[in-house]
């Protein structure tokens, strides 16, 4: 459930937005041979984009780099071509290149973005740009900085949005670099093969690849990796590539009593789980072909044309925080309008209004179905009644995860949330909200679940992706399983703050 104690502040005082900004710490290793494997791109709200709060449909940034690693940073607009990108009054250290803006070390200003284009939320993505030698300028900005290896650097970016003169919102990166500890993941001849095919060849691939196996030590003993203890967690690492990938891993070997499966994450296809076979032998070539991205059925009820409008943003937004965190999914909408009379019945009987609305025709079986109708709070109805404590949640009786109703007022990855539940990410007091796990998710994270300091939430983690393809609970599980989108097959009994060899830690990710 997601609470909205500081909106009418925000409408007031333009100013306390500024204090909701966003700080982001990435930190990234440089490999001794060459280019880093990048992050995600860092999507960025236009404006305030809390809505209510500023209307102004223009923001002037105001953009400060510090880089001692990077050459600079990109930013590339969802909805700008490069026609629409003359428009823009940039100066400083930013210049236009083709369809994106390079910004380099130094002040910039980038005036009158849209938060809008032609009716489309607008977005923009923040990516690093790399030196070819980044590997050089690492080691000697280390050598030259007095810390000792290992503390690494930090190259800074601040981002101040303003509407006419008041600061609105203010993002700010550090990205820390390091160099890698060990910067590949073969040795010697002694390797397997793990070969990923796309959908077809050629296709360009990005994919996360998650490994539990048996495998020898490099002092030789056989151990399992594996997640299912704090201090050994799932084998992860990105490739990026063009189909097929032809991956070199470490000979592993015969499963024994250890898990033996791989799980590939990807923004372009569904997520993939299998068990993998491989003998003591090096040589074993493991092939795995990705399948397109799972296009989930989205049932959207409203009344009023601006929940319509709004719903249709925040679909928006779920897709693109689904694709960018390598979900695996797409949302489909479909728009049914209700009478006020319905609307109604939800507002009165909040999770409970579920039978009724069956009963009149106003839901779809098998699917999810959003009401855009509520006052004051979001709720997805997996469980009927919020558990106050984790301990005593089994109590709680299933709801249906299917049935969610949002309020008349919200933060644009509000749906998003509420998905993040629907897909099994539950109960919130078992970690299916990270609030009390600050360290481990930080405040972008969307299933933070205050809109307090979150104008930028951003991620799921792989441990959260894992969940919302797989999970198996008292409550239904994920609706993608539920609704025949997903395998049962794939079921895994993994609530957020359980963890074993089947199940990754929830904050196992890229970092
Ligand atoms: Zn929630």
């Amino acid at each position: 459930m997601l609470r909205h104690i500081l909106l009418g502040a925000l409408i007031a005082w333009p100013s306390v937005a500024l204090a909701l900004g966003a700080r982001v710490v990435e930190r990234m290793c440089i490999p001794a041979s060459g280019m880093p494997l990048v992050g995600k791109p860092a999507p960025m709200p236009i404006g305030c984009r809390l809505r209510g709060c500023l209307e102004s449909g223009a923001f002037d940034w105001r953009i400060s780099i510090d880089a001692k690693i990077l050459d600079g940073v990109e930013l590339r607009f969802d909805q700008f071509g490069a026609a629409d990108l003359k428009q823009l009054q940039i100066s400083g250290h930013a210049r236009i290149d083709g369809d994106r803006i390079v910004l380099n070390s130094g002040d910039s200003r980038i005036d009158r973005i849209p938060d809008k284009v032609r009716g489309t939320v607008n977005f923009v993505s923040l990516s690093p740009i790399f030196r070819k030698d980044v590997p050089v300028v690492l080691k000697s900005a280390l050598s030259s900085s007095g810390v000792t290896p290992g503390k690494g650097i930090v190259d800074q970016i601040t981002i101040v949005q303003h509407d006419g003169l008041e600061p609105v919102n203010r993002f700010e990166w550090n990205y820390v670099f390091q160099p890698c500890a060990d910067s590949s993941p073969a040795s010697g001849a002694a390797y397997d093969t793990l070969r990923i095919e796309g959908a077809a060849l050629g296709e360009k691939l990005d994919v996360v690849v998650m490994i539990d196996a048996r495998r020898r030590t490099p002092s030789g003993a056989k151990e399992c990796q594996q997640g299912g203890s704090v201090r050994q967690d799932d084998w992860v690492q990105r490739f990026t590539g063009v189909s097929p990938l032809v991956i070199p891993i470490n000979n592993l070997l015969t499963s024994g009593r250890c898990n033996s499966e791989i799980a590939v994450f990807s923004g372009n296809h569904r997520m993939y789980l299998g068990r993998a076979a491989w003998t003591d032998q090096p040589g074993d070539v493991h092939t795995i072909k990705l399948q397109p991205r799972i296009v989930v059925p989205i049932n959207i009820w409203y009344f009023k044309d601006e929940d319509k409008s709004r719903a249709n943003d925040e679909v928006l937004v779920a897709t693109r925080l689904f694709i960018g965190n390598r979900v695996g999914i797409e949302l489909e909408p479909k728009f049914h309008r209700l009478s006020e009379k319905e609307t109604e019945v939800i507002k009165q009987q909040k999770c409970k209004a579920a039978v009724a609305m069956k009963k009149m025709g106003r839901y779809i079986v098998n699917a999810l179905n959003v009401y855009y109708v509520a006052e004051g709070t979001d709720r997805n109805c997996a469980i009927v009644e919020t558990p106050g404590k984790c301990e005593t949640s089994d109590k709680h009786p299933r709801g249906d995860g299917n049935f969610t109703y949002l309020g008349t007022i919200s933060a644009p990855f509000t749906l998003a949330h509420e998905l993040g539940h629907a897909f099994g990410l539950r109960p919130s007091t078992c970690w299916g909200h990270v609030n009390n796990l600050v360290d481990a998710f930080g405040l972008e994270n969307v299933m933070y679940a205050d809109t307090f300091e979150a104008m930028l939430r951003k991620r799921f983690t792989l441990g959260q992706v894992f969940r919302m393809n797989t999970q198996q609970d008292k409550w239904g599980g994920t609706m993608l399983i539920a609704n025949g989108l997903r395998s049962e097959s794939d079921q895994r009994a993994c609530r957020p703050n359980s963890f074993s060899k089947h199940c990754p830690l929830l904050n196992t990710d890229l970092r």
